[in-house]
């Protein structure tokens, strides 16, 4: 049954817009044209199809203003985060918009006559959104999919809809086909859960839970559906005494404190070298207080408040653990909360062990390298991390020992979208964005060619 859904603006709890969700029989009419717009789409000549994705990124680009008030005005992201997060879209949709025309094969020796291989799409491709980022990780499903010439479904997340459905539009108008790039806007048991049953969809990509991407995975068993992951995390923020220990400090809050904290790689724990503790924790106070939270809409806003009531009320459940300092919040309407760090007691403390998907920040401190990477792995996760030290040959050495799939070294930056993405352990299966996401996109076949 159709129904509707209000979205909130979480800086200050108006209704900005209300949302038509899709029930089941039309998430299947969306999938049937999706299924039919793929016969046509990935006949599309490589060039024309590279054409099309260019002018889809460039209307992204003419657009960015709009997308990303869009974003502020929905998600409560800053200005700056909103920006660059329309820019990322346009920018992934700029780089495969160049795959098309590279989509190599192989030709290898044989006897008897040639082999080669061709990648080819799998069908409609299923893009499940969460609501902490959504546009670039729409965008890190979409771009690829499309450009190895699948046609997709994507649906947004309840919370946040607008810039998702604003992009299908555009899409739209830049002269992608009628049927190929689809946003379904509805709830993840019905039209998320419909990508996952219905046979027509060969491929889930989904971004959110570990819990709900395990019953994703499950799921899709059934058909033995391609499947893409990218779920939750708990990374490390490793600081070692030989490091630059200030522009660590000064770099810690924006690792984590970012979008309101909501956000799969955030570095949530921090851990400092003992003999260096004191001074980090001297520079880090200083960077907390001057972090600013304040209305999104502002150039200067580092932080705006959190998506929902809800998860408010889940990150206020972790403030009950040692506190060393605070930063501040406004008051009134909204889901505002003050960047907060926590001097657990131990590495069995919730804080430090569950994602807390908050302003929320665990200190604990390590004696030597072993140690520090002992403690990075003691998790069920391992998405992202960073490192800091002075010494290139531990820099190497930790990389290696961290069970992580996007680590950093003297910066707090894992998402490039030229290079991989994705998690070891419970944080995902698969991964997204450079070179090789087309063979997430595509099915290798081998065709051998007689010499008779
Ligand atoms: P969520 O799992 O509740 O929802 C994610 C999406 O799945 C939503 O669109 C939701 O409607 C849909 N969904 C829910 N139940 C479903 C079902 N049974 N079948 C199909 N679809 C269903 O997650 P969330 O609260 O929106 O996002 C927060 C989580 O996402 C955090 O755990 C965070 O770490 C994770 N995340 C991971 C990455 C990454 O790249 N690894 C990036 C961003 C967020």
């Amino acid at each position: 049954m159709p129904s509707t859904y209000d979205v909130i603006n979480p800086a200050n709890e108006s209704i900005v817009e209300t949302v038509n969700l899709l029930g089941l029989e039309e998430t299947d009419a969306v999938i049937a044209k999706a299924a039919k717009a793929f016969e046509s789409w990935k006949n599309v000549t490589p060039g024309e199809r590279a054409r099309l994705l260019r002018a889809f990124s460039q209307a992204v680009t003419d657009h960015r203003e709009e997308l990303a008030q869009l974003e502020i005005t929905n998600s409560g992201h800053t200005r700056g985060n909103a920006l660059w997060e329309a820019d990322n879209v346009a920018n992934t949709l700029m780089y495969y918009a160049a795959a098309p025309e590279r989509l190599f094969g192989r030709q290898i020796p044989v006897p008897g006559g040639i082999d080669v291989t061709f990648k080819e799409p799998l069908g409609v491709v299923g893009v499940i959104v969460p609501w902490n980022f959504p546009m670039p990780i729409a965008g890190w499903g979409f771009a690829p999919a499309l450009a190895a010439g699948n046609t997709v479904v994507l649906k947004p997340a309840e919370y946040t809809p607008l810039t998702a459905i604003r992009l299908g539009e555009l899409a739209l108008k830049a002269g992608i086909p009628e049927g190929v790039f689809n946003v379904l806007p509805g709830k993840g048991s019905i039209v998320g859960n419909r990508f996952v049953t219905h046979p027509q969809v060969r491929k889930v990509v989904f971004t959110g839970s570990t819990s709900v991407g395990k019953q994703i995975m499950v799921g899709c068993a059934d058909q033995v559906k391609r499947v893409t992951l990218e779920l939750g995390g708990k990374s490390s923020n490793i600081i070692f005494a030989d490091a630059d220990v200030a522009k660590a400090a000064a770099g810690a809050p924006g690792a984590v404190f970012d979008n309101a904290g909501q956000d799969c790689c955030a570095r949530s724990r921090i851990l400092v070298q003992k003999s260096a503790f004191d001074t980090f924790m001297e520079h880090f106070e200083v960077a907390v207080k001057k972090f600013r939270v304040e209305d999104p809409n502002l150039a200067t806003a580092d932080m705006g408040p959190l998506i929902s009531k809800k998860q408010f009320d889940v990150v206020e459940s972790f403030l009950d653990e040692p506190v060393a300092f605070k930063g501040s919040a406004p008051s009134g309407p909204g889901y505002w909360m003050p960047p907060t760090v926590l001097l657990p007691k131990n590495t069995q403390s919730r804080s430090w062990r569950e994602e807390i998907f908050g302003p929320v920040v665990s200190v604990m401190t390590f004696e030597d390298e072993a140690e520090a990477i002992a403690m990075a792995n003691d998790s069920e996760y391992g998405l992202s991390g960073s490192i800091w030290t002075r010494d290139v040959g531990r820099a190497l050495r930790v990389s290696r020992g961290i069970e992580t799939g996007a680590l950093s070294v003297n910066s707090n930056s894992s998402v490039r979208f030229w290079t991989p993405f994705g998690g070891f352990k419970q944080s995902g299966l698969g991964r997204e964005l450079g070179p090789d996401a087309l063979d997430s996109f595509t099915e290798v076949k081998n065709v051998f060619i007689s010499n008779d």
